[in-house]
């Protein structure tokens, strides 16, 4: 039995994540819970899994969850310890019976939540893969220090995870500390092409909020599905990438692969590459997270690749999609660049959603952030340096945005 601390429970990742252990009651017990505003879906989340502990992000909010508790019929015996604001995120996250901990805040709110699960010798399945790339020189570190292992939860970077596990270099010891598998040459990590992959670079003038959060072939939180729209997502997926299996940029490949079934591929010494499919489902990687190294049963849906028909590739255009050549160049910078990098775009992403700039203005705003930090880079950042750079490029973009820098699309404007 693994007892798992789910943060962002009331999130797609963390609905996931305890729908399996529902699934599988006898393997997986959940023993803490933090989630941000969805109170209802939290007390039905209580009532189900009753976990020792539960943070919310909002202090404020602890009153409100405890009144519904009650009207909901949970006795105090039944009351899980409630906390809230970062600490609180902090206590859940390190919570003692935890053997592991499910990363599923989105954004850079991750971060210190994360740090204190590490800091606490706690196994994680990181899906939050913002606070790797904000703060991979913070983290990895700390991982060293701690022993803590990062089994990766994104789709890609457990493809590439489950190929090393058939390397004579399955060298756990060597996960995510940055040195590179000695036979791993290459990783090719498979985009989707998100909500426009179909579209030609032209008429994204006329993209919308509601064209960029409807993905193709992933059901996933709103953010992350904006950045799949951008291929931000997959940028940010290369500097993950790196940090986790330690190879430098141009080792790291994007390629389209619309039918989401290969979620990534290894290349190695011999020229052999090794990739791994299943249908999109993110169940699948978070389950190999929790049953690691262990392999679960599943009655799931099995994989028919004649039902598939076709797997098809193609090269991103750059033109196109400019956030993955922006994270490249974040990633190549290394230091705190990223850091600004994914402040930036979680800020921008926030005024798209909010209709504020329009989805060809991400871009030009993470880019003119990432332009005016390169003077103040600083190449071994601390965490005090990563939250700080993260607050100031939010605030950099706040302010492009209220100076109307905004670019009115021709379509728009006539
Ligand atoms: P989501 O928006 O569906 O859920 C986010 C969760 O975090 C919610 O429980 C929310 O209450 C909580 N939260 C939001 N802001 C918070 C804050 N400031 N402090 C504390 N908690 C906060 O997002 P998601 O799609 O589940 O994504 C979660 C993370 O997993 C992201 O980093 C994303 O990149 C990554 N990821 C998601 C998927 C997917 O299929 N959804 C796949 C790969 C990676
Ligand atoms: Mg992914």
């Amino acid at each position: 039995m693994k007892a798992i601390s789910v943060l962002g429970s009331t999130g797609s990742i963390g609905t996931q994540t305890l729908d399996i252990a529902r699934d599988f009651p006898d393997q997986y017990k959940v023993v803490a819970l933090t989630a941000g505003r969805n109170l209802a879906l939290l007390v039905e989340q209580i009532q189900e899994y009753r976990p020792e502990v539960v943070a919310l992000a909002d202090t404020a909010l602890l009153p409100e969850l405890q009144k519904r508790l009650k009207a909901a019929g949970v006795d105090e015996a039944a009351t899980p310890q409630l906390v809230g604001g970062p600490d609180g995120l902090n206590v859940a996250a390190s919570w003692e019976s935890a053997d592991l901990v499910v990363t599923g805040i989105v954004g850079c709110a991750g971060l210190l939540p994360t740090l204190a699960a590490i800091r606490a010798g706690k196994d994680l399945a990181l899906a939050n893969k913002e606070t790797l790339i904000a703060a991979g020189p913070v983290v990895l570190p700390e991982l060293k220090k701690s022993g803590s292992r990062l089994l990766p939860a994104d789709s890609e970077h457990s493809a590439i995870f489950q190929c090393l596990q058939g390397t004579p270099w399955a060298d756990n010891a060597r996960l995510s500390t940055g040195v590179p598998t000695p036979g791993l040459r290459r990783i090719q990590l498979t985009a989707s092409g998100g909500a426009f992959r179909d579209w030609d670079a032209r008429d994204l003038e006329k993209a919308t909020v509601a064209d960029a959060t409807s993905h193709p072939n992933w059901s996933m939180g709103r953010k992350i599905t904006v950045d799949s729209a951008s291929l931000m997502n997959k940028g940010l997926e290369v500097i993950e990438a790196h940090y986790l299996f330690g190879l430098d940029y141009d080792h790291i490949e994007i390629v389209i692969h619309p039918q989401s079934i290969i979620h990534s591929m290894i290349e190695l010494a011999d020229s052999s590459v090794l990739a791994q499919l299943g249908w999109p489902d993110m169940k699948l990687p978070i389950l190999y997270c929790l049953s690691w190294p262990e392999r679960q049963e599943t009655p799931w849906r099995r994989l028919d690749l004649t039902e598939v028909g076709q797997l098809s590739f193609r090269k991103p255009d750059p033109a196109k999609y400019p956030c993955m050549e922006l994270a490249y160049a974040a990633g190549r910078a290394g230091g705190t660049m990223p850091a600004v990098m994914n402040a930036a775009n979680e800020e921008a992403v926030a005024q798209f959603l909010e209709e504020k700039i329009h989805f060809l203005d991400i871009p030009v705003v993470i880019e003119a952030a990432c332009e005016r930090h390169k003077t103040d880079l600083i190449d071994h950042p601390q965490l005090d340096d990563v939250l700080a750079v993260d607050q100031w490029a939010r605030q950099a973009v706040r302010e492009q945005v209220s100076r109307g820098t905004r670019r009115m699309p021709a379509v728009l404007a006539a």
